[in-house]
């Protein structure tokens, strides 16, 4: 089974992710975490990816691209695969298409996370990450059990540098203006999957589950 969760920053699709993937044994390709492991390493696309990053802009359609078609054809991804944070456009969906049909493949749904527009600053950025595992926390909605620590893997939790509010604004803004396309092109296509992302995490999963295996 193919995955695509989408939705605006800070809704949790990470989160939401992370518990979807253990449970159907699939492997999790989010471009945000690809880049962010490039950066650690001071990988030459890592760099680059940066600067569009901590302004909050999206890192060019091609290198994107790129790098999801590489992941997509490692051995792996044939036990199932959730996308997360791409495609983020229109353009970035075609790509995907073909991507796809090229290797045989195709997407059973696409999960989109909805959550009020007011509720997505105050969650960016009061989230935490995981400088080993990545896993998400929050200080608020979902507190780590000893603070700074994460629960997973006793890794050191750290705020991400696109995690303020000025970076958040813009990412939001951005997400605005591809939104209603690409929820349109889904829909068109009978994969959409519209989930409230404005409840308690476990609810958000149940609903997931519900409807992906409905
Ligand atoms: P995304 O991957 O969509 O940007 P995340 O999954 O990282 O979002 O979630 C953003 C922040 O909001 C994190 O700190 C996470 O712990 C928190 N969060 C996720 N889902 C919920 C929820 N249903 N209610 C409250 N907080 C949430
Ligand atoms: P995310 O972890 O999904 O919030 O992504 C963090 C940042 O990585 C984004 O603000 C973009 O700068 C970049 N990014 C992630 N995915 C994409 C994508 N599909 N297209 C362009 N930029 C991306």
């Amino acid at each position: 089974m193919n995955f695509l969760i989408m939705g605006p920053p800070g809704a949790g699709k990470g989160t939401q992710a992370e518990a979807l993937v253990k449970k159907l044994g699939i492997v999790h390709i989010s471009t945000g975490d690809m880049f962010r492991s490039a950066i650690k390493k001071g990988t030459e696309m890592g760099l680059k990816a940066k600067e569009y990053m901590d302004k909050g802009e999206l890192v060019p359609d091609y290198v994107v691209v790129g790098m999801v078609k590489e992941r997509i054809y490692q051995p792996d991804s044939v036990r199932g695969f959730l996308l997360d944070g791409f495609p983020r456009n229109v353009v970035q969906a075609e790509e995907l298409d073909e991507m796809l049909k090229e290797a045989g493949l195709s997407l059973n749904a696409v999960i989109n996370i909805v959550v009020p527009h007011e509720k997505l600053v105050e969650r960016t950025t009061g989230r935490r990450i995981c400088r080993s595992c990545g896993a998400s926390f929050h200080i608020m909605f979902k507190k780590p059990q000893t603070e700074g620590i994460c629960d997973n893997c006793g890794g050191e939790l750290y705020q991400r540098s696109d995690d303020n509010e000025t970076a958040v604004n813009n990412r939001l803004y951005i997400y605005e203006a591809n939104a209603n396309p690409l929820i349109g092109y889904y829909r068109a296509k009978g994969l959409l999957l519209n989930i409230d992302g404005d409840q308690d995490i476990n609810k958000v999963m149940e609903d997931i589950l519900k409807n992906i295996c409905a």
